[in-house]
């Protein structure tokens, strides 16, 4: 079972539904709102959880309910929430709109998720980790003090730059594994990918920096792995009607830790992550959608 560290974002996420999405100054009804517990940090954790490993979260979240229902639901799904760290400033808050035509705006607040670090990271103990998996919804500085830190520790670090604003090469500086969508890809290698021709090359130029492993995920189109000894493995995504693509990302990344640092096979832990966010866009949510490892199972049968 794979032991696995994720430091980053906690957020609740707002969602209230609109017949049609407001003009500035509008005030508009609602038709029901919705709070599910999101961020990068919390969807992959409880990804990772959900395929069997054993996962920490590290992280701020407010001294308000949101900061408590988020740790509840965390600790719901057997994550140790311990390195969780309640600070006075609010929890992370995505108030989403959603319009009947699925057009959103979503205005993102990371209260608590960037005011984490400080004496609380210096008292992180990274060294019982298999794998320490960071996004980039926490400050830069808070993910190059991990990053360094595990290195010296020798536990491996894989980094998904996501949101990719304000994320530059020179943050992949000492990470084993990144994982990112092509949108991310074509941010950081200046390269446009539409297809998996493309996420090689731009994968190519990135494994240039020193990385040693990388995958690049294209939404229907799958996935590629490529690492710095020349391999290539391209992953098709199932075929499955996409309902809800929200999580995808998450999904895979949080599946494919779990299952490749759980001592499975690189090959296997490929199709078992595409398996997993197959489901995950099968269904509607977030983390509601995210699935158990014995479904990920039952669907590859
Ligand atoms: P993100 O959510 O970060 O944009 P992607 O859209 O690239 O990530 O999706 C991640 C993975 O989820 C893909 O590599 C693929 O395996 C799976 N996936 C995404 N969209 C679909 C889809 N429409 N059908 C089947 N699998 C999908």
């Amino acid at each position: 079972m794979a032991n696995i560290l994720v430091v980053g974002s906690m957020n609740m996420d707002i969602v209230t539904r609109v017949d049609r999405l407001p003009v500035p100054g509008e005030t508009l009804h609602g038709m029901g709102t919705g709070f599910h517990a999101g961020g990068k940090g919390g969807n992959q954790a409880c990804a990772a959880a959900r395929s069997g490993a054993k996962v920490a979260m590290a992280g701020g979240v407010g001294s308000d309910a949101f900061g408590i229902e988020i740790c509840r639901k965390l600790e719901d799904e057997g994550i140790d929430i311990t390195a969780i760290a309640r600070r006075p400033e609010t929890t992370g808050i995505a108030l989403i709109t959603t319009d009947s035509s699925g057009e959103n705006n979503i205005i993102l607040s990371p209260g608590a998720n960037y005011s984490y670090g400080g004496d609380d990271l210096e008292a992180l103990d990274l060294s019982p980790y298999d794998v320490i998996l960071l996004q980039n919804e926490i400050p830069g500085s808070v993910n190059r003090r991990i990053i360094d830190r595990a290195e010296a520790a020798g536990v491996p670090v894989c980094m998904n730059p996501a949101p990719v604003t304000g994320f530059d090469r020179d943050q992949l500086r000492g990470i084993r594994l990144l994982i990112m969508n092509e949108t991310e890809a074509e941010v950081l290698s200046g390269m446009q990918i539409v297809s998996f021709k493309e996420a090689c090359s731009a994968g190519r130029l990135l494994l240039q920096d020193g990385i040693p492993q990388l995958i690049i995920t294209l939404g229907s189109q799958g996935a590629v792995y490529m690492d710095g000894d020349g391999k290539i493995l391209e992953i098709p995504a199932y075929p499955v009607e996409a309902v809800d693509t929200t999580a995808a990302g998450d999904t895979f990344i949080g599946a494919f830790v779990a299952a490749y640092y759980g001592d499975n096979e690189l090959a296997d832990s490929l199709q078992y992550a595409a398996a997993a966010a197959a489901l995950t866009v099968s269904a509607t949510g977030a983390q509601s959608s995210i699935p158990a490892k014995e479904q990920v199972y039952a669907f590859l049968e």
